[in-house]
């Protein structure tokens, strides 16, 4: 285990890279947006660098915030996305763009043997209490009886993916035939509003908690839903977990660290 700051060169022999580096937690990246930045254009064209002079074989960690605010609905992999360049969430958004621009000309200009996922919201044991995502943040808040914050009405929707099936779907195209670079979208594809999640993990829990409403973050995504009939094709892939099931493993997860707090 090396631990590294991909903003700064590095010099190995791998024949592997996933480049899974950058915070994807808006309330994380959006605590240095600069930072952010750097890691997802610095980062990547030294990453390429490396990969380049080891003639590695490169995975993109991209993402549905590629989309921004879509206009189109479910979003397909050929939709081109609706970015505010300027706003608090860019720092990521236009980060992940870039970064996906990087590899598709380091693919064109040198011959870069990459691959590029747009991973959709994911959820699971191991993320951290203090992640700030909805599904922990709500799982935590229900647990402890504490106020369900909900941003906004609770009408915008997410489509959420468990992440054992979202980290097969991610090997499965770095080993995919080298002509399949992507980008591939992986998420699951059954769409809930964020008021109906709230519930269903009130549900899960027996909480007592109430439902408290704040303002919605600036730039926030109204609608979002993966479609992955290009993974279900080239990769046979599409998600085998349930929510409700997804949801119990995590909910059981975090109530053992609660237990130990
Ligand atoms: N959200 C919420 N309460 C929270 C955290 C998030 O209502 O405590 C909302 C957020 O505004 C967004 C959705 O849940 O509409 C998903 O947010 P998250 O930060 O998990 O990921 P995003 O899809 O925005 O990157």
């Amino acid at each position: 285990m090396i631990r590294h700051d991909i903003v700064f060169p590095i010099f190995l022999e791998v024949d592997e890279i996933y480049n899974l580096a950058c915070p994807a937690s808006p309330i994380h990246y959006r605590y240095n947006p600069v930072k952010t930045v750097k890691t997802n254009v610095m980062g990547s064209i030294n990453m390429l660098g490396l990969a380049k002079r080891v003639k590695a074989k490169i995975l993109q960690a991209s993402t549905s915030e590629v989309y921004g605010d879509p206009d189109i609905h479910p979003q397909k992999e050929d939709y081109w996305g609706r970015v505010n360049p300027i706003g608090q969430r860019a720092c990521y958004d236009e980060g992940k763009r870039c970064a996906e621009t990087l590899f598709f000309d380091y693919h064109r200009q040198n011959n870069v043997n990459i691959r590029v996922v747009r991973i959709f919201n994911t959820y699971g044991p191991r993320m951290k209490p203090d992640d700030g995502r909805v599904v922990s943040n709500f799982i935590f808040q229900a647990l402890k009886n504490e106020d369900i914050t909900i941003y906004g009405k609770g009408s915008q929707t997410r489509s959420f993916c468990y992440v054992d099936d979202m980290i097969k779907g991610i090997v499965s195209l770095m080993n995919a035939p080298d002509d399949l670079i992507g980008p591939v979208n992986l998420g699951n594809p059954v769409e809930f509003t964020i008021l109906e999640l709230a519930e269903k993990i009130l549900e899960l829990t027996s909480s007592k908690s109430k439902i408290k409403y704040n303002p919605l973050p600036e730039d926030d995504p109204i609608r979002r839903k993966p479609d992955i009939s290009l993974a279900k094709e080239k990769l046979s892939w599409e998600p085998r977990i349930k929510t409700e099931e997804g949801l119990k493993k995590t909910i059981s997860y975090f109530d053992g660290i609660l237990k130990n707090y």
